[in-house]
């Protein structure tokens, strides 16, 4: 951690998101924040202090999904399973949760995460998952939408959202709401008319108790087509926002590739 933070300015001025330089290493070193999210950070500064960066991000990532890992074989899976909208499953005295994130099944078995037969490689999902099982979230939907900006800590994250996230939705499908209709079907999304005064609004369970509803405004005359994105403030019981955040960038990433 002491070798990111002597790489940053020292400054405090914040506008990570994160209040302290020291805060920013620490979430840096724990996967929950990108180097690059401090934006006086330049590949020559980073080169600077260093000729090697001591730690890569991907080394960050493996290092935290590893720690998850720990945690979450050693969590009880049947309670779990209940409190996340999991399925239990005990074959052959081989205990398993069952689940989707984004559409996609996942088996949580005491090795780890398995997709199929295989034991997953790519660190993220496995940070979202196994935080997802260790927080055992057991809230219901509140029913109340909000933004990500809603959560605390993602001022950093609202801005690169709207743009990577909203507008990319926004800007693909402008004109084309028989093509977002199409992607959204194909993805498993299912129209959520009613909640939102929106010309289209699908839902999607990006894990079984974390939704996201997806709310599209057609172009007019007037106005280019817009989206806004919504989760439910339940959300935060159920997994890390910085995680919650990258989750729903991912989600936005396959659905606008054609
Ligand atoms: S953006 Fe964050 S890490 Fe960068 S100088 Fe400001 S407080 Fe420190």
């Amino acid at each position: 951690m002491l070798d990111i933070y002597k790489k940053l300015p020292k400054t405090n001025c914040g506008k990570c998101g994160v209040p302290t330089c020291v805060a920013f290493a620490l979430k840096v070193q724990n996967a929950q924040r990108k180097m690059s999210d401090c934006p006086y950070i330049t590949e020559e500064s980073v080169g600077a202090v260093s000729e090697k960066p001591v730690v890569t991000l991907d080394d960050n990532y493996e290092r935290v999904s590893n720690e998850l890992e720990v945690i979450a074989t050693h969590t009880d899976f049947k309670e779990a399973a209940a409190a996340i909208g999991g399925h239990f499953d005990a074959k052959n005295g081989c205990e398993l949760i069952r689940l989707t994130m984004m559409n996609k099944p996942y088996e949580m078995r005491k090795e780890g995460l398995f997709e199929g037969d295989a034991y997953c490689h790519d660190s993220w999902s496995k940070i979202i998952i196994y935080d997802y099982i260790r927080r055992k979230g057991n809230k219901p939907l509140t029913g109340d939408w909000v933004t990500l900006g809603h959560f605390p800590n993602t001022a950093s994250h609202v801005k690169a959202f709207q743009r990577s996230a909203e507008e990319k939705v926004a800007e693909t499908f402008d004109k084309n709401m028989n093509g977002l209709k199409a992607r959204c079907k194909e993805l498993g999304g299912v129209e959520n008319q009613g909640k939102m005064k929106a010309d289209y609004v699908c839902r999607f369970d990006l894990l079984p108790c974390v939704p996201l509803y997806l709310c599209f405004w057609a172009a007019d005359e007037e106005f280019q087509a817009s989206c806004k994105l919504f989760l439910d403030r339940s959300a935060e019981a159920y997994i890390d926002i910085e995680y919650l955040a990258y989750l729903v960038e991912r989600f936005i990433e396959s659905f606008v590739e054609l």
